[in-house]
């Protein structure tokens, strides 16, 4: 799940529909839980649901999401402490990404970083897929947006063994940008040229900074990983 940074507040909303594309200014027109690229009908969705006291009109409580997130999520979370979120954790170091799986947490975290990690898997459903124990809903295409980065990576990862040039790493960056960017990390995690450039063109749209410049782990303040 790829952390962002939101920044402040634009401004102050009398509509939260209305925060929609200052969002998207920031964080890219991406699913802020099922990383799925949404071009159409991206939702303000808040963090805390409003019938759980979550604020209605505060920046802070808002993330974008798609409609099957959203639906999915509805206003079950009571809380946030039981869950990873991606605008304070640094959601990146507790999922881990497979084709065959989908979505687990990662094996390397703490047993209670785990359970918060799969109760944010439960919250969204996004592990949900035809031939897994969760199945999708006749209308919830995300697994196939998955499956197909899976593909557009992997042949990318094969013009990458062949031709391991900066303008070829930067050519993937910009293909990741169609979506699912932990699957891109994945893919490409032996290949630091390529993933340098995917997570500078991701920051362009609120990626949080990962690494100093010196490549030394920044991690975020009050984050429960
Ligand atoms: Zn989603």
């Amino acid at each position: 799940m790829r952390p962002v940074d939101k920044g402040n507040a634009p401004k102050t909303y009398r509509n939260y529909g209305k925060a929609r594309h200052d969002l998207a200014k920031k964080i890219g027109y991406y699913c802020s839980y099922c990383e799925m690229k949404v071009m159409n009908s991206i939702e303000v969705e808040h963090i805390l649901p409003r019938n759980q006291g979550g604020e209605p009109l505060d920046w802070d409580n808002f993330l974008l999401s798609c409609k099957y997130c959203n639906t999915i999520k509805s206003d079950h979370n009571s809380n946030l402490s039981d869950y990873l979120w991606p605008d304070v954790d640094n959601t990146d170091l507790a999922f881990s990404y497979s084709e065959a799986e989908m979505i687990k947490p990662k094996t390397s975290i703490s047993q209670s970083l785990q359970i918060l990690a799969k109760n944010s898997i439960d919250l969204m459903g996004l592990d949900r897929f035809p031939g897994g124990s969760n199945k999708p809903t006749e209308a919830d295409t995300r697994w196939r947006s998955r499956q197909k980065m899976w593909d557009l990576a992997k042949l990318s990862y094969n013009d990458w063994k062949e031709a391991p040039t900066i303008q070829m790493a930067r050519q993937i960056a910009r293909t990741s940008l169609n979506g699912h960017y932990s699957i891109w990390i994945d893919v490409f995690k032996e290949d630091q040229i390529v993933l340098t450039e995917i997570d500078k063109i991701y920051s362009e749209i609120g990626l949080f900074k990962k690494f100093t410049s010196t490549r030394s782990r920044i991690l975020r303040n009050n984050a429960k990983i």
